[in-house]
């Protein structure tokens, strides 16, 4: 199903207030503009940013909105994409008592007040009922984060199922969705069911934060309602899942400003940590050259991982405080809450087919479609031709075929099938594999390569200390293979006795005719000049800087300083540790190619200056020979031309210094390729350790050892959730207040009964839990 992208919505809504800073917060007409100015005496003085006022443009404000149009707002929509399939999530962020609860569940005891999650609950209810041609399957989890632990708030309720047994652990599933192993979907049929749940799962987290502290919550909790539907009517259509996650975050005060000690400071650490962390998550969602986004860094962005970054339509509702003592709080939620509009998510259907029901569907095509292949055979009055796979006999065949067509004894080969073809492609590229092999192999015997894979670097490594570079004298080139590189010392080279023989040979030539070699000085004795080019081509890139760092941009790398580790430091520790073997690879291959570059300069001055020497002696041979035909030639006693001494010694120095060149040149040649081959070797050893490299960072970065540690130190235990009294003497008050509210309230309608019902139930049940255990 094809995706397209889509930017998280934010809204911002302000809690009511009678001292509303008309002064420091301003709303625009637009309704979705909001203007802050910071006095900077509130400050105490100290003034770290010159800014005084901001503007924060967000997709709505919601100001003295009632519950019913918040819920339109921010949740309508969202909810009915969840019927069709999409992922959702809703989230609410701000401070402590801003509102974040009474938006998402709102208040318990009045239906009028109630928040997000019930009306979510109804609605998706309410369209089950009117979506007939669909069967719908809802279940629900309720989670809660608590000093990075998970706990399942719904694991009182015995009937639901856990997703796989054991402790409660975030899993990724392969198509990219996150999910927690061991919390348990409750199955619901109607709205009363699902506001039982959602009653109990409050109760449950209501305890727990009494115990802890009287005003506000101190966890992330994550309602998700899970929808599952099928069509009626197509019993081969896909079916579509989705999941609709309901997120209270904990409050994100500061901890100088709460002035909180002991356990509560502890949880205060842990809530700015995830906190914290969802931040730089959605810094680096909204930095497109950021590769790797930390989800892992905390329970909380691992769990929204698909919430953030993946396929889901996404809400966050950024709630403030509208008093001026709240206005430093109130301007980092804004912040928070325009970086959070950046991240962009694809919102795609999650469409599910039934692999029974797609392999009959499969299995009919292709009947099909022989069917209809015979029939084309058929008209076009060929043989039908056989669909099944070959047998051994036949791949021989078509083997044999292509042998015989490679080596030029077969003119074509008849197309009978498609899937001879197809075997006829395959024997073609096992020819040109073994081929490959081959021209390796001789390649490999010519430059006296030594092989060198990873388990036998340490043996080489040992018998290149015995024999040093100098003491051998030649240099076998290279040896390479796929899983290492390294320069192999070889035997004393072939190349210096070939190309000694050569010159004899060509020397003997020269004897031969020594006039006819004199004439021939514009031969290819003209000089050698390394071309540029080739000499940038051939300059190995080792400056000690460009082997030191990775290639990370100076500007990339200010960025990023701040997520640990720096990819500079994390080199030059990957180069001591894992990255040391390949890191000595390279560096002994770069002394080698230096070595043959050296060597290469210095047979280009010879040449050269070999070349000179022969141009100044084909002049002076020249004159010597002008000035005889201008005196008259030398003859001996029998008449025969007889040269000058002179002469005689040049023309001898001349056939030296050509047999000098020719040598020099044959050698030149060979450097020259022998540096080609070289430097190929180093670029390759240089792309592998920083690979390497990457890949190591990207694993450690992923999983950062001391994020791990932080959280197992000390262990985040959630205190004990039941202080019996405190809950006893809360409920027995609500309870009144319920039974109060229900007969004033009946006259809301259906639903509201099932509300007050639902909730009388759980506070029921929580009684006689308590009365058992008393
Ligand atoms: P948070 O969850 O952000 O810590 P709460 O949702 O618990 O804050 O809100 C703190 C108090 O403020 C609660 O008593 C709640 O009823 C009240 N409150 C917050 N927002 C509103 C609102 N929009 N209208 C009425 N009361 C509100
Ligand atoms: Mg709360």
């Amino acid at each position: 199903m094809s995706a397209h992208s889509s930017e998280v919505k934010v809204f911002v809504r302000t809690r009511p207030t009678a001292c509303f800073a008309q002064d420091l917060i301003e709303y625009l007409p637009d309704k979705q503009t909001v203007n802050v100015r910071h006095r900077r005496e509130s400050r105490k003085g100290v003034v770290n940013n010159q800014m005084s006022s901001w503007s924060f443009k967000l997709d709505g404000v919601m100001h003295n909105m009632s519950q019913e149009e918040v819920y339109q707002s921010v949740a309508h929509s969202v909810v009915l994409r969840a019927l069709e399939g999409y992922n959702g999530t809703i989230m609410c962020f701000g401070q402590t008592g801003a509102g974040k609860t009474y938006t998402m569940t709102g208040a318990t005891e009045s239906y009028q007040q109630r928040g997000i999650i019930p009306r979510a609950l109804q609605e998706v209810f309410y369209e089950v009922e009117q979506r007939v041609d669909h069967t719908f399957s809802v279940f629900l989890s309720f989670l809660e984060i608590y000093n990075e632990t998970l706990v399942d708030l719904l694991a009182s309720i015995k009937r639901g199922r856990a997703v796989q047994g054991g402790a409660l652990t975030i899993v990724e599933d392969p198509g990219g969705g996150v999910s927690v192993k061991g919390l348990t979907l409750h199955p619901v049929h109607n709205e009363e069911e699902a506001f039982n749940l959602l009653f109990e799962g409050e109760m449950n987290r209501i305890i727990g934060e009494h115990a802890l502290n009287k005003n506000s919550s101190r966890s992330h909790c994550i309602f998700t309602i899970h929808i599952e539907s099928r069509s009626r009517t197509l019993s081969d259509e896909p079916y579509v899942t989705s999941k609709l996650n309901l997120v209270d975050l904990a409050g994100s005060e500061r901890l100088s400003k709460t002035g909180s000690e002991g356990q509560v400071q502890r949880e205060a650490l842990y809530i700015n940590r995830s906190l914290s962390f969802l931040e730089q998550a959605i810094i680096a969602l909204t930095d497109l050259r950021r590769e790797h986004v930390p989800f892992r860094q905390s329970k909380l962005t691992h769990s929204l991982k698909d919430s953030l970054g993946g396929n889901c339509n996404t809400v966050l509702v950024a709630n403030i405080y509208g008093e001026a003592a709240q206005i430093e709080e109130t301007l980092s939620t804004l912040r928070f809450a325009t970086r959070m509009k950046c991240v962009r998510t694809q919102p795609s259907i999650n469409e599910h087919i039934d692999p029974a029901l797609q392999v009959r569907r499969l299995q009919k095509e292709i009947q099909l479609l022989k069917q209809e292949l015979s029939l084309h055979d058929t008209l076009a009055n060929r043989a039908v031709v056989p669909n099944e796979s070959l047998s051994d006999r036949q791949v021989d065949e078509i083997k044999s075929q292509v042998q015989r067509y490679l080596a030029g004894t077969l003119d074509e080969i008849t197309i009978v099938s498609i899937r001879q073809i197809q075997e006829m492609f395959t024997q073609f590229k096992k020819a040109v594999q073994e081929q490959e092999q081959k021209v390796k192999e001789q390649l490999s015997q010519k430059y006296s390569l030594v092989e060198k894979s990873e388990n036998s670097i340490q043996s080489s490594t040992a018998a290149a200390a015995k024999e040093p570079v100098g003491a051998v004298g030649a240099v076998g080139a290279v040896g390479e293979v796929e899983s290492g590189f390294g320069l192999g010392l070889a035997a004393p080279s072939q190349k210096h006795t070939q190309a000694s023989s050569l010159n004899k040979s060509k020397g003997k030539k020269i004897k031969e005719n020594s006039r006819k070699d004199v004439a021939q000085t514009s031969g290819p004795a003209e000089g050698v000049t390394v071309n540029q080019r080739e000499t940038d081509a051939l300059t190995p890139n080792c400056e000690p800087e460009d082997l030191e760092a990775p290639p990370v941009d100076q500007e990339e790398h200010k960025k990023k300083i701040d997520s640990p580790p720096c990819k500079f430091e994390a080199f030059e520790d990957f180069k001591l540790g894992r990255g040391s073997e390949i890191n000595r690879i390279l560096k002994e291959n770069k002394g080698v190619l230096l070595e043959r570059m050296d060597q290469l300069h210095k047979l280009t001055q010879a040449i050269n200056s070999c070349k000179r020497d022969i141009d100044h002696m084909s002049s002076e041979l020249q004159l010597c020979r002008e000035q005889r035909q201008s005196q008259g030639q030398f003859v001996g006693e029998k008449g025969e031309p007889v040269l000058e001494e002179a002469e005689l010694i040049l023309l001898v120095g001349l056939r030296e210094k050509k047999d000098q060149y020719r040598q020099s040149y044959e050698e030149l040649l060979s450097t020259k390729a022998e540096v080609r081959y070289c430097q190929h070797l180093v670029d390759q050893c240089r792309i592998r350790l920083l690979t390497e490299f990457e890949s190591w960072y990207n694993e450690s970065f992923l999983l950062p050892e001391e994020v791990q540690t932080i959280f197992s130190e000390g262990g985040p235990i959630r205190p004990g959730l039941i202080p019996v009294d405190k809950a006893l003497n809360l409920e027995a008050d609500e309870q009144e207040q319920f039974q109060r509210l229900r007969t004033e309230l009946l006259a809301e309608g259906p639903s509201a009964v099932s509300f007050y019902n639902a909730h009388n139930r759980t506070v029921q049940r929580r009684q006689q839990a308590n009365s058992s255990q008393s």
